[in-house]
């Protein structure tokens, strides 16, 4: 699929350096051709002036410009009666050349002579009766012009060339990112469904118990339904997550930024783990004192420290201690949540933010989670611009301090 594209994505700019080169050749070929015909015209008339009112006739002073002139006066029938000093063949050869154009009606042209080309200007004598017919040997122009045709062609096709390779290796580097992102999608993809297929295998054996025992009350069945009304949960959850994920990679995720009093926010939501935190033997402390106002989504912010509190309470045995704090600085707020847990090993951490990593895999398994917590909480700090730094000490406890830049309410 990728080997495709990047063949189309080269083919694309290779034929657009075509078409330019083209251009450039054609032009330039174009015009240089215009000039040196246009200087040929321009010499022809002057020397076909002077001629023709006598006062020069030397052609050795043209003769520095690149082509060969000579000029020939004609009587009234045809004849000639004059000419330059330098011709490239005796008069007596030139006579039927002269006696051609003589008759040609236009007065300037091309005749091709004795395997060579001339341009040719006709102008009627002032004094007397005939023409003066300069002309110009355009051999040396043409040498010129087929020369630069060469040069213009072998560069353009060394150009395109090098074009080709350039447009591949751009075309590799521009993909780098989308084949990344579709590796990350396709990863996303048999994860989600791997941790879909979990839950849904335990109802179904649950289901099928209950399924098998027709006789049984409800009641006595509880255990079973209790199972499959717990893995629903936990694949609601899943579902909604990742319909969270899918949302913010296709930019669909948007915030809803408004004024909000943050320690009032945070202040609401450790109190909502209050009860399981006296459960499960856990000291949970905050300190809230200053009121900050702040630009956010307060929803959000609110959904970022249920995941952290969450996570803090999941990962600390009873006894332990959860701390959230929050300061206001000049230009920042900083919110941190520690907790006197089981902790991360330092390989572990740069990864914790990944979409469905979870450290020890059998031991995470026994505490919920769905292992795209952390990666969501990721989403909503990068959204509101903050930055988070995670320190850890395996069998003492993990720190996560967020940085949010204090925002205008443009955002
Ligand atoms: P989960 O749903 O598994 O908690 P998260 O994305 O929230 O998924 O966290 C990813 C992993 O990071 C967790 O499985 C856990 O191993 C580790 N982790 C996160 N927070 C903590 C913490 N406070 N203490 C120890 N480990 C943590």
């Amino acid at each position: 699929m990728f080997h495709k594209l990047r063949l189309k994505l080269t083919l694309i700019n290779v034929s657009v350096m075509a078409l330019l080169l083209l251009f450039f050749v054609v032009g330039t070929f174009v015009i240089m051709k215009e000039q040196l015909f246009n200087q040929s015209q321009q010499l022809m008339q002057i020397m076909a002036s002077e001629a023709g009112s006598s006062s020069v006739s030397d052609t050795r002073e043209h003769s520095k410009h690149l082509t060969k002139y000579f000029y020939l006066k004609t009587d009234a029938l045809g004849k000639i009666t004059e000419s330059s000093s330098d011709l490239p063949l005796v008069i007596d050869q030139l006579a039927p050349l002269v006696y051609e154009i003589f008759h040609r009606p236009n007065t300037k042209g091309e005749v091709d002579f004795q395997d060579e080309t001339y341009s040719y200007l006709k102008v009627p004598l002032k004094q007397s009766p005939g023409f003066v017919i300069s002309f110009v040997d355009l051999h040396e122009e043409r040498e010129i012009l087929g020369k630069l045709l060469i040069s213009l062609t072998t560069g353009g096709l060394i150009c395109l060339v090098l074009a080709y390779y350039a447009s591949r290796f751009m075309a590799e580097r521009a993909m780098a990112p989308i084949k990344k992102s579709w590796q990350r999608q396709q990863d996303f993809v048999a994860d989600a469904s791997h941790e879909l297929r979990t839950p849904l295998t335990v109802v179904q054996v649950n289901l099928e118990l209950v399924k098998g025992n027709p006789e049984e009350t409800v009641a006595s069945q509880s255990k079973w339904l209790n199972y499959s009304l717990l893995e629903t949960k936990r694949m609601s959850k899943l579902v909604s997550d990742l319909l969270f994920l899918a949302r913010a990679d296709s930019q669909q995720q948007t915030l809803e930024i408004k004024k909000f009093s943050l320690d009032r926010a945070l202040h609401g939501v450790i109190e909502s783990f209050r009860p399981l935190a006296v459960t499960s033997g856990i000291h949970l402390d905050s300190s809230l004192n200053s009121e900050i106002t702040f630009f956010g989504d307060a929803f959000r912010i609110e959904q970022l420290l249920v995941i952290l509190l969450d996570n803090a309470l999941k990962y600390t045995p009873s006894g332990g201690r959860v701390t959230l704090g929050l300061r206001n600085w000049d230009t920042y707020v900083e919110i941190t949540v520690s907790d006197s847990g089981e902790g991360i090993e330092p390989e572990h951490l740069p990864k914790i933010f990944e979409r469905f990593y979870r450290v020890d895999k059998a031991r995470s398994q026994l505490k919920e989670g769905t292992g795209l917590g952390l990666a969501i909480a990721d989403w909503i700090i990068q959204s509101h611009h903050g930055r988070v730094k995670v320190s850890s000490c395996p069998g003492k406890g993990t720190t996560f301090v967020i940085s949010l830049p204090h925002q205008s309410k443009s955002f």
